[in-house]
């Protein structure tokens, strides 16, 4: 069975003083022990939030480079990234793709560098509003899968968290319905079955993104592919804990 994931993507936001006491609080919340709970602050205060949360508490960057080192202004290696002993990051956020211009070969090229390099990946994938009401969801997540599935081999699924997150529903109070969110999921998880194997679809974690909150969480938490969040704007306050423990 699969481990409940709750990931907190706290995005741009935060400066040192509230990230410090966002994961103070965290330290010594009740946090369901059956959840795996990731937090990604923003990169400059990755090594502040290794130190600070608890070991329990997994730490993501939002985004990592492809190539290995040299003259990429702006940009961190996976090398760096396990060096300040972070063990995950997000992969294909939309804001990313869409503000970013990020198309899915940099995606897939950056997920498999991660993973030859030893990190676990939240690999976000999901469709626009237009997309959607086309009916071409499928397709565009599909599409946003097979990229990925090309650069990586079969094994290196179990290190993939596959995050289903719909542009219209990020950051617009527009949460998808749990039909929407468990017809989406179970889609990916054919896929899975498909393209890499019935172990990975047994055994990936999918989980959704788009408005989740503390009131939404419990009914989307129930459906049989929704497997965890990934929480963006209620993950800077407390109702994340509310989220972290959706399934008790
Ligand atoms: P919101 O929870 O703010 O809608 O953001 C979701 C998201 O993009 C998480 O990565």
């Amino acid at each position: 069975s699969r481990r409940f994931f709750v990931g907190g993507n706290f995005k741009m936001n935060l400066v040192v003083n509230s990230v410090t006491s966002i994961v103070t609080n965290l330290n010594t919340a009740q946090l369901d022990p059956s959840t795996e709970v990731v937090i990604a602050p923003p990169s400059l205060y990755l090594l502040l939030v290794r130190q600070l949360a608890d070991s329990k508490i997994g730490v993501a960057a939002q985004n990592v480079f492809d190539k290995p080192n040299g003259a990429f202004t702006g940009e961190l290696s996976v090398e760096q990234l396990r060096d300040a002993h972070i063990d995950w990051t997000i992969i294909g956020h939309s804001e990313r793709r869409v503000v970013l211009k990020e198309d899915d070969d940099f995606v897939a090229r950056k997920t498999k560098a991660a993973i030859d390099g030893g990190l676990s990946v939240i690999l976000c994938i999901g469709e626009s509003l237009d997309e959607r009401e086309a009916e071409r969801t499928i397709e565009i997540v599909t599409r946003q899968l097979n990229a990925v599935a090309e650069c990586l081999s079969k094994n290196q699924w179990t290190k993939v968290v596959i995050a289903y997150e719909p542009i219209w529903a990020i950051g617009t109070g527009k949460v998808a319905t749990t039909a929407q969110a468990q017809e989406a999921h179970a889609a990916i998880r054919k896929w899975l079955a498909e393209k890499i194997s019935s172990e990975s679809a047994e055994n990936t974690r999918v989980i959704y993104g788009g408005s989740v909150s503390d009131g939404n969480c419990k009914d989307l938490a129930k459906q049989p592919d929704v497997d965890g969040f990934l929480v963006g704007g209620a993950s800077l306050k407390p109702a994340f804990v509310d989220i972290v423990n959706s399934r008790i």
